[in-house]
Formats: C-alpha cells, sequence, structure tokens
C-alpha cells in the first residue's frame, strides 16, 4: 500500500520524531501551522479515527496518550488534539493520526 505514513513508521521515510509508544509515533508536521505542530501515528494503518475508534480501542488509547505527553514535551500548558476525519474536514492524509497543536513552545 502506497501509504506515506506506514512508511514514515516503518523508517521508510524520514521524519523528526518527538516521541513512540507500543503503538504509535509522533513527529513534527512538514508543514507547521502552529509553534508546535506534531502528528501522533498509530503503526497499524486505518484509514481514519473513526474506523480506528471501532476497531481498535487500545490503540486509541494509546494514541491519545502518546498525544497528551507529546503536548507536555513540547508545549507549556494549552493545546490542541485533533483528528480531521473526511475531505470535506480537511483529510489529506488517509492513515488515522492526531494533529497536537499549540502556541507556547517550551524553550
Ligand atoms: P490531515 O490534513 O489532517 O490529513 O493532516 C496531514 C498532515 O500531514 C498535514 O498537516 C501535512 O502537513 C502533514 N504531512 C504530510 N506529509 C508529511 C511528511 N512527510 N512528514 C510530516 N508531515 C507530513
Ligand atoms: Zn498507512
Amino acid at each position: 500500500m502506497d501509504c506515506i505514513f506506514c512508511k514514515i513508521t516503518k523508517g521508510e521515510l524520514p521524519a523528526t520524531f518527538v516521541a513512540e509508544s507500543e503503538h504509535a509515533v509522533a513527529f513534527n508536521d512538514i508543514s507547521p501551522r502552529q509553534p508546535v505542530h506534531v502528528l501522533v501515528v498509530p503503526r497499524v494503518h486505518y484509514t481514519d479515527i473513526a474506523e480506528l475508534a471501532v476497531a481498535d480501542p487500545e490503540v486509541l488509547a494509546d494514541v491519545i496518550q502518546l498525544g497528551v505527553r507529546v503536548a507536555e514535551l513540547t508545549s507549556t500548558g494549552s493545546f490542541r488534539l485533533q483528528f480531521n476525519t473526511g475531505i470535506e474536514a480537511g483529510q489529506t492524509v488517509f492513515h488515522a493520526h492526531a494533529h497536537i497543536t499549540s502556541t507556547t513552545p517550551r524553550a
């Protein structure tokens, strides 16, 4: 399958990794829209968060826990955790992922 996030999670494409867990990896967004913009991506391929939530709640929980850890590592407090789901919502990569964004990076 020609999926860019599968390639990144397997180490076949480069990324700037921030943290990882048993089921997910976190790396900087290539085109950041906030001072902190990190993607949290499950190692297993699901099209979007709706599919992941039904199929694999353990991985879903791991993605959210890693997202919170990334926010603590990279920002001083306030952050957003966002899942774009579907074309109309702005999803462009169809491998489930969370965006962690913050306007207050940790120095
Ligand atoms: P979405 O629009 O919610 O599907 O988010 C996809 C995100 O992936 C966008 O914010 C892109 O900037 C980001 N992105 C695309 N290709 C790469 C890449 N090779 N490395 C890191 N981030 C990427
Ligand atoms: Zn994939």
